[in-house]
């Protein structure tokens, strides 16, 4: 991203008569149906979207989807779905009619489970009436390192495995990719400017890191390309949630 935070919005939107497009989602980590509303309903006005996982999908279902996605942001639907092409398509589609900004599935799964999602993203929208989610491909999860990846028969380091899977992904029809903010420049300079980057590891300069062990500032990741920013703790822990968005968000206006 370069002038301000709206070159790129979290739904591929640019800037609209209502200002820039606030990149920050803050992920709602929680399996407690009434403090993500609480939380979702402070945060309305100060972040871009809401990013809502397999912990709190598994408890509270499509019912806790709608009470997220009441507030009237994008939501980004964090399932990271792994199985053969049809279980995946027809999971897409079965989503469809929630109609997340952004849904995703693990690059590992393949080419033609990716493919798959594509198509079924689009279908199933055509279908319930709604707007395709952009579909986003997990790579290689941070939580794995080089030893991990041997463990599991890849021979490549994980940046390597990231570029081979990213651009996978994008030969696959995947919109783009979840990264850490250390890959979004060889990511953004290997698959073009179009390919979207969400990007969490995200920790204001003033921030505790909690476990996330490579972290970067709102600005600099923006700075170098990210499209989404995916922030939790610091929002969702803060005293204050809708003023630490806030903040974040206005962190985000002196780039150039
Ligand atoms: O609280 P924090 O800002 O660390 O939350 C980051 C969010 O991004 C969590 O929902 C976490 O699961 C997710 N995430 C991550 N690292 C990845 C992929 C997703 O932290 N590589």
């Amino acid at each position: 991203m370069s002038s301000d935070i709206s070159k790129t919005g979290q739904t591929g939107q640019t800037d609209s008569a209502e200002g820039p497009v606030n990149p920050v989602y803050c992920a709602l980590d929680t399996p407690d149906l009434a403090r993500a509303e609480a939380l979702a309903a402070q945060l309305a006005g100060h972040v871009g979207g809401l990013k809502i996982g397999m912990e709190f999908f598994y408890a509270h279902g499509v019912q806790g989807y709608h009470a997220i996605a009441r507030q009237g942001l994008p939501v980004f639907l964090d399932l990271k779905l792994h199985d053969i092409p049809n279980t995946v398509a027809s999971a897409v589609r079965a989503l469809a009619p929630l109609a997340p900004a952004w849904l995703n599935v693990h690059a590992a799964g393949g080419g033609a489970m990716m493919a798959a999602a594509a198509d079924a993203a689009r279908e199933g929208a055509a279908k319930s009436g709604t707007r395709p989610p952009l579909m986003l491909a997990v790579t290689v999860l941070t939580s794995l390192a080089d030893a991990d990846l041997d463990a599991i028969g890849v021979a490549a380091g994980p940046s390597a495995q990231v570029l081979r899977l990213a651009a996978l992904a994008q030969a696959n029809g995947m919109d783009g990719v979840v990264c850490s903010a250390h890959e979004i420049v060889a990511l953004r300079a290997e698959m073009g400017p179009d390919f979207k980057l969400v990007v969490p590891g995200i920790r204001p300069a003033d921030s505790a890191t909690q476990d996330q062990k490579r972290v970067m500032t709102p600005a600099e990741a923006c700075r170098l390309g990210a499209d989404v920013l995916v922030v939790g703790r610091p929002i969702t822990q803060s005293d204050n949630p809708a003023q630490a968005a806030r903040a974040i968000a206005d962190s985000l206006t002196e780039i150039d």
